[in-house]
């Protein structure tokens, strides 16, 4: 998993610097040229080429800013904090399914709820085999596997033994 995220991030880092050193110069080379155009005749006879030529080192320098900020920030990430690689990671949408192991953790947490003991009604955390305020059994371990079921089950989850 890791191998393959390194593996991706050089690739998209390489192409954008490719498009960066391609954009920008461009860029560049037309700004100047529009410029130069613009002094020796005093009237632009390309109008348009700053249109073009902005929007290309702009091209050019977002390409770069990521191509190699992404080093940097995986530096950073490497040595500091783990958030910062999820963050790098996921903007360039690389952590599609990153994101949804963080969902499905989410909901996984959620759908663990704290339990409700049915003897007296007090919430347990989650886990909690045994109430901790009146110590009555929270969960039905199977008598046949040993598995825990949740108090209201009438089969066991993991062997389909009747409970009670
Ligand atoms: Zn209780
Ligand atoms: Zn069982």
């Amino acid at each position: 998993m890791e191998k393959h995220y390194l593996c991706d991030n050089k690739k998209a880092k390489k192409v954008l610097k490719t498009l960066g050193w391609i954009f920008f110069p461009i860029g560049a080379f037309l700004l100047i040229l529009s410029l130069v155009d613009f002094f020796l005749s005093g009237f632009p006879s390309f109008p348009a080429l700053p249109f073009i030529a902005l929007p290309l080192i702009f091209l050019g320098i977002v390409s770069l800013m990521f191509g190699y900020m992404k080093e940097v920030n995986k530096y950073v990430a490497n040595e500091t904090a783990p958030v910062a690689a999820d963050v790098t990671n996921y903007m360039l949408d690389e952590t599609r399914d990153e994101v949804q192991k963080t969902v499905s953790g989410i909901a996984s947490s959620i759908s663990q709820k704290e339990i409700i003991c049915p003897s007296c009604g007090i919430v347990n955390e989650k886990g909690a085999i045994f109430c901790d305020h009146c110590g009555k059994p929270l969960v039905k371990i199977c008598p046949k596997c040993q598995e825990e079921n949740d108090f209201d089950s009438t089969y066991c989850r993991k062997c389909g033994e009747r409970l009670d």
